[in-house]
Parts: structure tokens; sequence; C-alpha cells
């Protein structure tokens, strides 16, 4: 099978691919390289059935001539990291919602199927957990650059699904809820990557907020698992699925758990959220997701505990 992968140097995309190329798929990486990096792709330059595009998303010619050449495109190529959208949310209200459109239309005149990565951040601050693919969006204010990102993720689901319905092409819209893994930088906010890296410099661990938020972090190895189910199976076309872990925690929680696998001196250090983001900044309580209809269908089932990914990230980031 000849797969495009946009987004391919970054962290969910490597991943993808080290598996993809191991089920002897044919891969083309387009990365405009802003996030991503060529370092995460090193090891894959072995493989005659990989190549790699430096090239953007909005570049509308190079994306209709490499979907012209492929079965399957996985579109993961967006702005992402809470970090990130609160500095530069002009680049990620274009890039997520151009870029998904850009794909779109080209999938379009191939009638090749398309795997969309989405996000759990889509459920906002509902309190209706956990978060089931039918449930309600309740996101804050346009004046909070935060909800940008929901919003144009909202957005590129309601055309994912628009071009499923209207003109069948073959859509599926993974919701991604905190991933986390080897090769994923703590540069554009996420919380795993920069705990460990401060517990092995020793350095303060930065919660922000109470702490008392939670989340449920799914090893990456488990998420690209469904990803490549969603891509066998038609019963995946123009379905949403979320794709989560198992284990709930606390931010504070985690602190502690990266500091003891760490065999850190850290002290734990709370930050107010107008420190750490901007003022006005919302953060959300509790994110959990339901993930019984993955397992249903493309029978997922998350296989790494939370301590051991934690493991894996810590010895890479050793190394
Ligand atoms: N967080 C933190 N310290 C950090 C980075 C993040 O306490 O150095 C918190 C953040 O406020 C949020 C949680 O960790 O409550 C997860 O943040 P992340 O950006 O990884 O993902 P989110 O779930 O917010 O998309």
């Amino acid at each position: 099978m000849n797969v495009l992968v946009t987004g391919g140097a970054g962290f969910i995309g490597s991943h993808l691919i080290e598996k993809c190329l191991k089920k002897s798929y044919s891969i083309v990486a387009l990365d405009n390289l802003s996030t991503g990096c060529r370092e995460n792709l090193a090891s894959f330059s072995a493989f005659k059935s990989f190549q790699f595009v430096e090239g953007s998303v909005l570049d509308t010619s190079l994306v209709n001539e490499l979907v012209e050449q492929v079965d399957l495109v996985y579109h993961l190529a967006a702005a992402v990291g809470v970090r990130l959208i609160v500095e530069k949310p002009v680049q990620t209200i274009t890039t997520n919602i151009i870029g998904t459109e850009n794909i779109l239309a080209a999938a379009e005149k191939k009638k090749v199927k398309l795997v969309l990565a989405s996000t759990s951040e889509i459920y906002g601050k509902s309190e209706m957990l956990p978060f089931k693919e039918d449930g309600d969006m309740l996101l804050g204010p346009t004046t909070n650059s935060r909800w940008s990102y929901a919003c144009s993720k909202a957005i590129d689901e309601f055309l994912g699904l628009a071009y499923w319905k209207e003109k069948r092409i073959p859509v599926t819209i993974a919701r991604l809820f905190n991933t986390i893994g080897p090769r994923q930088v703590g540069q554009y906010g996420m919380v795993v990557p920069r705990f460990v890296n401060q517990a092995l410099k020793n350095e303060p661990i930065t919660v922000y907020g109470s702490g008392k938020q939670t989340r449920v972090f799914c090893d990456v190895e488990d998420s690209v698992e469904a990803l490549i189910a969603m891509g066998e199976t038609d019963q995946s076309n123009g379905q949403i699925f979320n794709l989560g872990g198992l284990e709930e925690i606390s931010i504070k929680e985690l602190a502690q758990l990266v500091k003891k696998l760490c065999q850190s001196e850290s002290e734990v250090q709370m930050i107010p959220y107008e420190e750490a983001y901007e003022a006005g900044f919302e953060d959300l309580n509790r994110r959990v997701p339901d993930i019984e209809k993955a397992e249903k269908v493309l029978h997922f089932v998350p296989k790494n505990s939370l301590e051991m990914t934690l493991n894996k990230i810590i010895n890479y980031i050793k190394k």
C-alpha cells in the first residue's frame, strides 16, 4: 500500500511511519519541519520504500501531486501544543483549516481514503465525562487563543464529515487524547517531556495552576496501532474515534511520579496559569476518554501502563 503521512517528521507521524514500514507499506512523508525534525526520520533512510518531501500542506500543487500517488493519506500536519497555539494563533488557524481543506480537495480528486488527526481539545470544558464521540463541545470565548485550536480542529472535522456525506470520500477522524512517548518535545508545552527534562536536571518541576487538573495519557505505540486499524477497515469510514489511555492522573501526582522514576531531587514548584501562559488562560479540569467505540470497531486496547511509558521516555531523554 502507498501511503502519504503529512506531518511525518513530527512525534506521532514518525511513530506511525515506523509501524507502517514494518508492515511493508511504501511511505511518503510530507513535513515543513516547523515543529517536526529530520532526526525523527533518521532511522528510515535505510528503507527504499521511504521518501521524505520537505514542504507544506498549504502548497496546493505539491499536495495534489503527492496525493495522486497514494492509496491512503494520514493527515497529521497541524499546529500542536498549547504554548505554540497561544503564541502563534494565526499560524494555528491557517495551517489547521486551509491545510486540511487542501488535503480533502486532493483526496476527492483521487478518491482516496483519508485518516484525519483531530484532538480531545474539541471537548473543551465539557463536564460530560468520560468524553464520548457524540458528546457536546464546550469552548471558551474567542478572546482566549487556546480555543482557536479546538475551533480549527472542529472545522476540520466538519469538513471531513461533509466530504464523506456529500462526496463519499472515505474519511475517518481520530480524536487523539494526551499522547506521549519518545521523540515528543516539551518546547511547545507538552507536560510529560517537560517534567522528565526538569527532573533529570534536578531543576524545579513546574506544575501549573492547582495541579489538581487530571489527564489520561496514552502511549504513542498504542495510538498508532489504532491509526493503522483505521486505515485498514472500511468500517471506520465516516466515523470519529477517541484514542486515549486508561489511567487518570492529576498533574501534581504526575510530577511526583516522574520525580520518583527519575530518582530526582527536584522540588515541585506551583506556577499560576497567567505566569505560565497569559492572563485569562483557561485550563481543563478533567479530560477522560471513553474508548469503547475504538475497542469495538478497531480492537483498540492500550497495552502500555503509564509507568511503562514514562520509563521509556526517561530512557530516551537520558540518551
Ligand atoms: N502543565 C504543567 N506544567 C508544564 C506544562 C503543562 O503543569 O510545564 C499542565 C497544563 O497546564 C495542563 C497539563 O499539564 O493542565 C497537560 O498539559 P499539556 O500541554 O501537555 O496538554 P493539554 O492537556 O493541556 O492539551
